[in-house]
């Protein structure tokens, strides 16, 4: 996948969400670990990804309108059987869209340290800015999370990280196991990368982003691109 095209050709065709899945896709392609994922129209092809996947699985629905998955019911985890599968299919296709839905059924990541939010944001005046935040309310409600302008460097990565309050979470907290620091400065680094090599991303959003011991895994993202009007 060439990832200049892809964006070239959604802005082009003045779509400018890319969808849960295009957006994992290509995070994929730039390194970021995301879950083993597959696109499906019925419920025969659902069971048979699943199985081919392997449980436990997620079923997600997937339809342009459905913007807060969980919200409305959109997501069904840790199905672990063939006739989980079936129920949830079922109960997925009950949720009203005006739109095509398709379902994404992906591999269940296991259980996290934490769940860390990574984003960019562009600033009118000083242009694509990374955000970090560990997931739930403290991000939230107590809005613990830290910026840059785009291009960091791994020092500003390393100080993004370390400055939330909520570090002592990811540093070990009451005996729990100290997060990949490492990997986070990855995706941050890699994040920074490839926006400042592509300006026509207006927005990204890896929300949650898995965090262990060894390694992490985005297990949904949202990218945003700019509209053709003000690109030109
Ligand atoms: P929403 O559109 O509501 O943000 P998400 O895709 O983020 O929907 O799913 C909601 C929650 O379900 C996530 O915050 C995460 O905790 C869990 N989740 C989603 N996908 C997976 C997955 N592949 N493996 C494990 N947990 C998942
Ligand atoms: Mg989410």
């Amino acid at each position: 996948m060439n990832i200049a095209e892809v964006l070239k050709n959604k802005i082009e065709s003045n779509q400018t969400v890319l969808t849960e899945f295009e957006s994992k896709e290509l995070l994929r392609e730039i390194g970021i670990p995301v879950p083993v994922q597959k696109l499906t129209i019925s419920k025969k092809e659902t069971v048979s990804a699943a199985e081919e996947i392997g449980f436990p699985i997620v079923l997600k629905l997937m339809a342009e309108d459905v913007v807060h998955k969980s919200d409305t019911g959109a997501v069904k985890l840790n199905l672990q059987s063939k006739e989980d599968v079936d129920k949830a299919y079922d109960e997925l296709m009950q949720i009203p869209s005006q739109r095509e839905k398709k379902i994404s059924v992906q591999k269940m990541a296991d259980e996290p340290i934490t769940e860390l939010i990574i984003g960019m944001t562009t600033d009118p005046q000083f242009g694509p800015a990374l955000m970090f935040g560990i997931g739930g309310i403290l991000v939230e409600l107590l809005e613990d999370v830290s910026f840059r302008i785009a291009p960091i460097t791994e020092y500003d990565a390393k100080e993004m990280i370390h400055e939330i309050k909520g570090f002592p979470i990811l540093d070990g907290y009451r005996g729990k196991p100290k997060a990949d620091i490492k990997a986070i400065i990855n995706v941050l680094l890699t994040i920074s990368d490839l926006v400042v090599k592509h300006e026509e991303i207006n927005e990204m959003d890896l929300n949650p982003v898995f965090i262990y011991e060894k390694g992490l895994i985005c297990v949904d993202a949202r990218i945003i691109l700019k509209k053709k009007e003000s690109r030109e």
